[in-house]
């Protein structure tokens, strides 16, 4: 059994998708989470569905924004234990016609966005000698895949990112992981055409997409103890698609 008691998270996009059921389970574990998200009637609905929880509004393409919302978890809560950086978008094109601002703004949300949470909220991971930090990156970023060169290079990014910050703050028992989920039932996902549906489902050894709460499960375990000497990888939660 997970447990996650006195310890509290925060959860970026958490109002739906993956990031909602992270926050459910990290509940479920013990924790106090924050839910962030663009809109905090959403968030707020969300805390209030699940417990112990709370909303706050924060677009975290917005790097100040970021910042003050770290200030204001740790406000909160007294501290912020686990960072879960899962906020994501996608604006998906071929790259011929993909525009400069398709670019920039996915990878403000899905890269830049964990930079500035990371930065502002190791302080106090250090200071506790205690912290965990899991970023939710994609199989695409170990992929790639066609018309998603912004969204897969910000995944890829946030691979590397997850690898620096690791080597950068193990010594203070901060451990810093990346997860990558395959194909996962969400809003996300349900924009894709069947077509396209049923030729990934077919590419996936275990012959179904995965559910939010498998990689749900996957966050819980590396913010628990279980996890305590693993620091620096990429956890690929993805039916068996890549291997
Ligand atoms: P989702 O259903 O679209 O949920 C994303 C959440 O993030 C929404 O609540 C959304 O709010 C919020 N969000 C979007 N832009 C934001 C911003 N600028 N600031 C704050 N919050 C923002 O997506 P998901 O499928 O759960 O994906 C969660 C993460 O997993 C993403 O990083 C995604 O790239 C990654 N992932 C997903 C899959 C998959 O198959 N679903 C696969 C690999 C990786 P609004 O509802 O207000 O827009």
């Amino acid at each position: 059994m997970i447990a996650l008691t006195g310890k509290t998270a925060l959860v970026t996009g958490a109002a739906r998708g993956i990031g909602r059921s992270i926050a459910e389970t990290l509940v479920a574990c013990g924790a106090r989470v924050a839910i962030a998200d663009l809109d905090l009637a959403a968030a707020e609905k969300t805390a209030e569905e699940i417990g112990e929880a709370r909303g706050f509004a924060c677009d975290v393409s917005d790097p100040a924004a970021v910042t003050m919302l770290v200030q204001a978890v740790e406000d909160a809560f007294g501290s912020l234990d686990i960072l879960v950086n899962n906020a994501g978008i996608t604006k998906d094109n071929l790259m011929a016609r993909m525009k400069d601002e398709d670019w920039d703004a996915v990878m403000n949300v899905n890269l830049r966005s964990a930079f500035v949470a990371t930065r502002a909220a190791q302080r106090g991971m250090m200071k506790r000698r205690w912290g965990r930090i899991i970023n939710i990156s994609s199989v695409v970023g170990i992929m790639g895949n066609k018309g998603q060169a912004n969204y897969s290079a910000s995944k890829a990014g946030l691979i590397g990112l997850t690898k620096s910050s690791a080597k950068e703050l193990a010594s203070r028992n901060i451990l810093v992981n990346a997860i990558a989920p395959g194909f996962i039932q969400t809003a996300m996902t349900d924009k894709l055409p069947e077509e396209a549906r049923a030729a990934l489902t077919a590419a996936i050894p275990m012959g179904r997409l995965g559910e939010p709460r498998d990689i749900a499960n996957a966050v819980a375990f590396l913010a628990s103890d279980l996890a305590s000497y693993i620091t620096g990888q990429v956890l690929v939660v993805d039916g068996g698609m890549v291997m």
